[in-house]
């Protein structure tokens, strides 16, 4: 599944005097970047709070917001004018939120450097949530995305630069999916990508990289009881990895974050993922996990497929969970890691989901679970089929996929639907894609999974538990083609 951020207006009340006198972190010195926002944040373990210095850039905005309900939870902000030689200019001001979030218009007209403390933990006690803040591990580790503890210039043009550096306290650490900068020690983004910025997380966390060809797996550990030993967690990350990083000839960024987590009582729990300007992975592992759950697990794998494709608007999720949904699979059997049979088994399964049902108006407007999962899930499928039979066997859904990659965008930007197709049909020399979104966008398509599967030679047992295949089936050929070990 995809992680959602909800950028609900907050109404709320700064108390700037409820903070103590005094802290145990000083305020960063800011660093003075023209043209953008930098943010200089330093992590007190101890107490929870993050304290902030930004400076930024002359007439970007005049006003400044946290999401995720977090607002509330910021006291002691400040805002001076920077003169144009560097020198700071006078006294600074209090920031009180309002209805337009921390009004500082005095930075439409100079360079200006914000002052801020974010009470990081109490806003995680408060608002237990993912997207927000969220206590992990104990209460020990602080789950939240940079959009609810940067003050973001959220007016500013889309191509604005925002680069953030977090200095950690007392044994602590800092985790985020968002991208380096050149600037080495920071992060970077731009407004454009911001709004959707990946999970972090600060606290006590045991750090590890996997390392896989095209790029590495940033793992970051929360405390708590493992039921399995690290070693075998992280050869699991690192054979979900593989199946990925094999199907698209490499991982799909540079460098993606996974954030594991003790959560519940059963095997491998929720996986989520948040893209924007880099990726993180969030993944439940629960107290009865075994080394079957893991040999067996799909959530990895599914979450970091996500990576692949460029953001959609929600009302396109269809898209990045079908993807997500029939290349799991796939991407698995083509390392060996998983049957033949249970692949089919999976699809016979599933597919029948995604088909049409009364009322739908298309895959584009119908937003319910069966079609955004297993009906994208059956146009991949169907994408995948048709490609092979139009070349012969010599192109792919694969070949189209890392081509839509490559020349548009992974998850960490945005990339327009019809363009991706246009690019992935032109590195298959076919139409598919377009043609098949084009049938399906706005009008139910039924299709006869039934007649399909006896093509394909794949026939469900009679308790419908198992299947069995029948080589001598006109398209048998293509049905094995699909599993095929990589080379
Ligand atoms: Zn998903």
């Amino acid at each position: 599944m995809k992680g959602v951020f909800n950028a609900l207006p907050v109404v709320a009340v700064l108390a700037s005097c409820a903070a103590p006198a005094s802290h145990d972190i000083a305020f960063p010195a800011p660093s003075r970047v023209p043209g953008m926002a930098t943010y200089e944040l330093a992590w007190d373990q101890a107490r929870g709070d993050l304290v902030a210095t930004a400076h930024v850039a002359a007439g970007l905005t005049g006003s400044f917001d946290a999401e995720g309900g977090v607002a509330p939870f910021i006291s002691d902000a400040t805002v001076e004018v920077v003169a144009s030689d560097a020198r700071h200019e006078g006294a600074s001001r209090a920031l009180v939120h309002g209805t337009d979030g921390f009004a500082a218009p005095e930075c439409l007209k100079a360079a200006c450097v914000l002052r801020y403390r974010v009470r990081l933990r109490e806003a995680a006690r408060a608002l237990d949530d993912l997207d927000g803040a969220k206590l992990l591990g104990g209460g020990e580790v602080i789950e939240a995305p940079p959009t609810t503890f940067i003050l973001a210039p959220w007016g500013a043009p889309r191509t604005t630069h925002v680069r953030f550096r977090v200095r950690t306290s007392q044994g602590s650490s800092f985790l985020t999916g968002v991208f380096p900068s050149t600037e080495p020690g920071y992060f970077e983004t731009t407004m454009e990508d911001f709004g959707s910025s990946p999970y972090s997380a600060f606290g006590p966390l045991t750090l590890r990289t996997v390392e896989l060809p095209g790029g590495q797996l940033l793992v970051g550990m929360v405390p708590g009881g493992y039921p399995l030993p690290e070693h075998d967690l992280l050869l699991w990350v690192e054979k979900c990895g593989r199946a990925v990083a094999t199907y698209y000839g490499g991982l799909p960024v540079p460098r993606e974050a996974v954030l594991l987590v003790p959560a519940g009582r059963g095997g491998i729990g929720v996986g989520k993922s948040l893209a924007g300007g880099g990726v993180t992975v969030f993944v439940g592992i629960g107290a009865h996990t075994d080394a079957a759950d893991l040999d067996e697990d799909w959530v990895l794998t599914h979450e970091l497929v996500h990576a692949a494709f460029p953001a959609q608007p929600r009302e396109l999720d269809w898209v990045e969970e079908g993807l997500a949904t029939y290349v799991e699979p796939i991407a698995r059997a083509r390392i060996g890691g998983l049957s033949d049979q249970a692949v089919w088994k999976g699809l016979v399964g599933g597919l029948h989901f995604g088909l049409p049902e009364e009322g739908d108006r298309g895959i584009d407007h119908t937003h319910t679970w069966g079609r955004m999962y297993w009906g994208g899930a059956l146009f991949f499928f169907l994408a995948d089929l048709e490609i092979r039979r139009q070349t012969n066997g010599k192109m792919t859904l694969r070949e189209a996929l890392t081509a839509i990659l490559r020349e548009v965008s992974s998850n960490a930007h945005r990339g327009d639907l019809a363009h991706a197709f246009e690019v992935g049909d032109r590195a298959t020399g076919t139409h598919v894609l377009t043609a098949l979104h084009a049938a399906w966008s706005s009008t139910p398509v039924q299709v006869d999974l039934d007649a399909l599967f006896a093509s394909l030679g794949v026939r469900r047992s009679a308790d419908g538990n198992e299947v069995a295949f029948d080589d001598a089936a006109p398209e048998a050929s293509l049905r094995k083609s699909l599993t095929a070990r990589a080379p």
